[in-house]
């Protein structure tokens, strides 16, 4: 049955409301957590409870929270089923029910509420989780075909290195069961989609990778809103339900393209700029600036990505607040602030953009000179050093500098570009490694270690974070 991204989560709400749960607001993007640099996962807010560092008026507790997943930035548009910004349904128990409960509501929710029938779903537990597979099997009657045992990296969840964990059962939605049960590959997106995760959280796990059990056992789990939307929706990918789709459309009008007949390249712009339109809005919302470090980077650099796929649209000018507007309306409902912070999430976004179209066109004459330059001395490439001074100063990514080349039918200097990136890379190490005797230039190694160490908190892929 069709749902709007609105209903799923009101009935998913509801659903654990009418459980006993406490339905709470969703926190913001930026974490009280000073580890995490982003909101990554609905329970993040309730990581002291779960630690025992606070205590919870509530035992238990539902939540529909924004999320952003640097981590993911690289499958945006690519798979059918990531993005950086999205929305995970959760239900918790601090210390109160457990595994065989958590399990029973989220396959009651699951065929009950959304009507999923048992043949269109599997089930993994992690490989030693014996109680939790004989729960799929015996209490709720789940066939041991359609119940896989999985390793740590999929069914051992943690919130980061150090923190709370525990093994976790997962829930798959099968799109074609007539391919049969024998070869069951949860791996193969063709057929599969990942789309509740319950923690059963019994550990805390310290910087030294020790495990040492919570005082109290707890809940946690985590339902992909978009994802619930591509299936109940019966689209192709996330990006194609009413909860995205919209943005795309406002896009794709601006660029004056049809999506539905658009070649894949194109709906891969088209989607990027769908998914991070929605992220920036809610960072801006919650209060974040674009900056060059921390989260602050990662709104610029979403940014500077929506306004490169627009060029590759062909859009030439500023655009970002028309798509804006459009994301803005779509989640204005469910955050109304959002709304209330329409002003100074279009000024940010029309400031950065508007950098942003500068220096791309400054690097655009430059790379206008180096053309003619290349083709009167009769060569058909454009240098490493080139391409990468045009990715360093002017915010050119290579295959942007590709692109443009191709159309001068140039080549670049892949191979070359790669070795000025490195060069770059060794400088920075080279720098970090001399001695300053100095005591300013000690006090700056502390500050810079300081950053580092911030840094590390987040995840690996943003610390190399480039815009691409
Ligand atoms: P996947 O394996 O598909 O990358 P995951 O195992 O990393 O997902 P979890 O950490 O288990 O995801 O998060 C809980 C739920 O949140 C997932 O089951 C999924 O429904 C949703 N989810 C996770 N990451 C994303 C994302 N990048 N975009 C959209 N939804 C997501
Ligand atoms: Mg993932
Ligand atoms: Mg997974
Ligand atoms: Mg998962």
């Amino acid at each position: 049955q069709y749902r709007s991204g609105n209903e799923i989560r009101t009935l998913f709400l509801d659903f654990y409301a009418q459980r006993e749960h406490q339905i709470l607001p969703s926190a913001s993007l930026v974490p009280e957590d000073p580890t995490v640099l982003l909101t990554i996962a609905g329970m993040l807010p309730f990581k002291p409870i779960f630690l025992g560092q606070r205590t919870s008026e509530f035992k238990r507790a539902t939540t529909s929270q924004k999320c952003i997943r640097t981590n993911d930035i690289e499958n945006v548009g690519r798979t059918k089923r990531h993005h950086t910004f999205f929305e995970m349904l959760g239900n918790f128990s601090f210390g109160d029910y457990f595994k065989e409960q958590a399990i029973a509501w989220g396959w009651e929710i699951s065929t009950q509420v959304f009507g999923f029938s048992p043949q269109n779903l599997v089930v993994s537990v992690f490989e030693e989780d014996d109680e939790a597979y004989n729960i799929w099997r015996d209490k709720i009657g789940v066939s041991e075909a359609r119940i896989k045992r999985m390793g740590a990296d999929d069914n051992f969840w943690a919130s980061g290195p150090t923190g709370p964990c525990g093994p976790c059962s997962e829930i798959y939605y099968d799109f074609h069961p007539e391919r049969g049960e024998d070869n069951i590959d949860l791996e193969d997106d063709t057929r599969f989609i990942e789309f509740y995760n319950l923690v059963f959280m019994q550990y805390n796990r310290d910087a030294a990778g020790n495990l040492t059990p919570l005082q109290n056992k707890n809940i946690d789990t985590g339902m992909g809103l978009e994802r619930m939307a591509q299936i109940l929706q019966q689209v192709p990918n996330n990006y194609e339900t009413d909860l995205i789709f919209p943005i795309i459309k406002t896009a794709a009008q601006i660029a004056g393209i049809d999506y539905h007949t658009s070649d894949e390249k194109i709906k891969v712009s088209l989607k990027v700029i769908g998914d991070h339109v929605r992220a920036v809005v809610h960072m801006i919302a919650d209060e974040i600036r674009a900056s060059n470090v921390g989260r602050g980077y990662v709104l610029r650099r979403l940014i500077r990505r929506v306004v490169r796929h627009g060029r590759l649209l062909g859009i030439s000018g500023n655009f970002i607040n028309q798509v804006a507007e459009t994301a803005i309306a779509l989640s204005e409902s469910a955050y109304p602030n959002v709304r209330q912070r329409e002003a100074a999430i279009k000024a940010e976004l029309e400031r950065e953009e508007s950098n942003f179209l500068k220096t791309l066109d400054r690097g655009e004459k430059l790379l206008e000179d180096i053309i003619q330059q290349v083709k009167q001395q009769g060569q058909t490439q454009i240098s490493g050093e080139s391409a990468f001074t045009l990715y360093d100063t002017y915010g050119f990514p290579l295959e942007l500098t590709q692109e443009i080349a191709e159309e001068n039918n140039l080549t670049v200097d892949e191979a070359g570009f790669n070795t000025e990136m490195q060069k770059q890379v060794e400088r920075a190490k080279a720098a970090h490694e001399t001695i300053d005797l100095t005591v300013q230039g000690s006090l700056d190694k502390l500050a810079e270690h300081i950053h580092a160490t911030e840094f590390l908190g987040y995840t690996q892929a943003a610390t190399t974070a480039k815009v691409e």
